[in-house]
């Protein structure tokens, strides 16, 4: 037992008498060392609970005294800019660059301050690059139509930190688990820039920056828009115009063909005037690999358009979202409405199973929905097809489709032009190697893998002519 519980127990009844217990003189329980202990621990305790409380308010007061944030939402446009631009900032390419510029301004005398400013350098470096990061796949389209996928690291959800004009900026990059973006299913995202109030004008400054080298990038490029649930959203970076004079089309095709849609273009008061939705169609037609969409896409570069895919199989699409979508296609864009045929066949009893299954787009919708488009804005819609003969007439008439062209296979002209294209030195071989065609379907995509295949030789393009045929 403990020794002083036991003088308790053991001692006399004398020392039981009454006892007055008042606050002001001392007692049993004040006389008990156990007890003041524990009113002591519990002091103390009250007054750390009360201190920290202090602390957490102070510190709270001086966090909104000292620091500014700006909250980015993941639905707001600038969300992307900011995220790359933000990225470009961490990377470690940036830093390397400044060391060396210290390492190299600095003379043989200031070898101490170098190394000092080397070493601040690093640490600030080790402790400013992001840990985590997430990988931002991107799909680029090359002239021959092949795809590759380039990389590029962004700063992933959690914290992070950089310098911009001299001022420390922390960014709290935060993904809902549970948040579902409920326009295009994906998680709920926000970007909180934080830093000291006395700096508070660089959000300004960082939301300009970013803006300014987001169009830099977009700057003699052509935005390829997809539809992401009700909206349009860029895919992936911006290409390289495509030169229109890339694509090779049968004599006066394009020429005829660019002249309609400027016209159209340079004659909105024309349309206003007579009260005409200023909007029109055009379908390219003709077989596979001739030149539909590359067409497409030199046009838009050449106009200086983007252009928005819309691809009506998709899931998920309705006619109330296809009627938006198309009013709402971002200005100066082209709306491009690929292989129509698929998913509206003329004969809609014989369609497969599925075929259409994913839409819910109905034939009218579509109808009513290019019947709708109109803007202040000019309005261009390119539908292409394989097949026009499966087309329901009622989407080909006058005003849904106002200009219709045919890309066949590759003319005798065709192929002299692609041939020269490809080889500019030995222009003289071209009749021949159209000779040894002989008037056989060739498409210009197969002409144009043929002559990658061949690229180092124009003579052995024509010497395995028939390569093209035997696959
Ligand atoms: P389509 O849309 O008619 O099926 P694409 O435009 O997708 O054909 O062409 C497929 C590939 O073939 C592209 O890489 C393109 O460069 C090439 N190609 C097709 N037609 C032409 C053409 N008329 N001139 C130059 N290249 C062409």
């Amino acid at each position: 037992m403990n020794p002083n519980l036991m003088d308790l127990a053991t001692s006399s009844p004398a020392n039981l008498g009454p006892v007055p217990v008042t606050t002001s003189s001392p007692g049993i329980f004040s006389n008990n060392p156990y007890f003041s202990a524990g009113f002591g621990l519990l002091g103390v305790g009250a007054a750390l609970a009360v201190l920290r409380q202090g602390a957490r308010h102070a510190a709270a007061l001086t966090k909104k005294q000292l620091l500014v944030t700006l909250e980015i939402p993941s639905r707001d446009k600038s969300y992307q800019w900011i995220l790359a631009w933000i990225s470009k900032q961490q990377q470690p390419q940036a830093h390397l660059g400044k060391i060396n510029d210290i390492a190299s301004s600095e003379g043989g005398a200031g070898g101490i301050r170098r190394r000092w400013n080397r070493f601040l350098e690093k640490k600030i470096r080790s402790a400013t690059m992001p840990r985590h990061l997430a990988v931002q796949t991107d799909f680029k389209q090359h002239e021959n139509g092949n795809l590759t996928a380039d990389y590029s690291f962004v700063s992933g959800p959690g914290k992070h930190l950089f310098k911009y004009k001299n001022c420390w900026v922390q960014v709290d990059r935060v993904r809902e688990t549970k948040m579902l973006d409920l326009v295009n299913g994906a998680p709920w995202e926000t970007i909180t820039l934080t830093t000291l109030n006395r700096d508070r004008t660089i959000f300004k400054s960082i939301l300009e920056e970013s803006q300014r080298a987001a169009i830099e990038q977009q700057d003699g490029k052509t935005v390829i828009y997809n539809s992401v649930g009700p909206e349009w959203r860029p895919f992936g970076p911006p290409r390289k115009k495509r030169n229109i004079n890339s694509v090779v089309l049968d004599q006066n095709i394009a020429q005829d063909l660019m002249r309609d849609v400027r016209e159209f273009i340079n004659n909105s008061k024309w349309y206003d005037e007579r009260g005409i939705p200023y909007r029109r169609g055009y379908l390219l037609y003709g077989p596979p690999g001739t030149g539909k969409t590359s067409f497409i896409q030199a046009l838009a570069g050449e106009l200086g358009y983007n252009i928005c895919i819309l691809n009506l199989s998709e899931r998920g699409h309705t006619d109330d979202r296809l009627n938006h979508l198309l009013t709402i296609a971002p200005e100066r864009s082209i709306t491009l409405l690929e292989d129509i045929d698929a998913a509206f066949p003329v004969n809609r009893q014989s369609e497969e199973p599925g075929q259409f299954s994913r839409s819910q787009i109905t034939f009218s919708g579509l109808l009513n929905a290019l019947d709708g488009v109109s803007s202040a804005e000019e309005r261009l819609v390119f539908m292409t097809t394989n097949h026009i003969e499966r087309l329901d007439k009622a989407l080909i008439r006058p005003g849904r489709v106002d200009y219709k062209v045919y890309l066949g296979n590759a003319s005798k002209h065709q192929i002299i032009e692609m041939y020269i294209k490809f080889y500019p030195n030995d222009k003289n071989l071209a009749p021949i190697f159209a000779e040894k065609i002989g008037g056989r379907s060739v498409s210009p995509a197969q002409l144009q893998g043929h002559f990658v295949i061949n690229k180092h030789s124009a003579q052995a393009a024509i010497d395995d002519v028939e390569s093209i045929f035997s696959t």
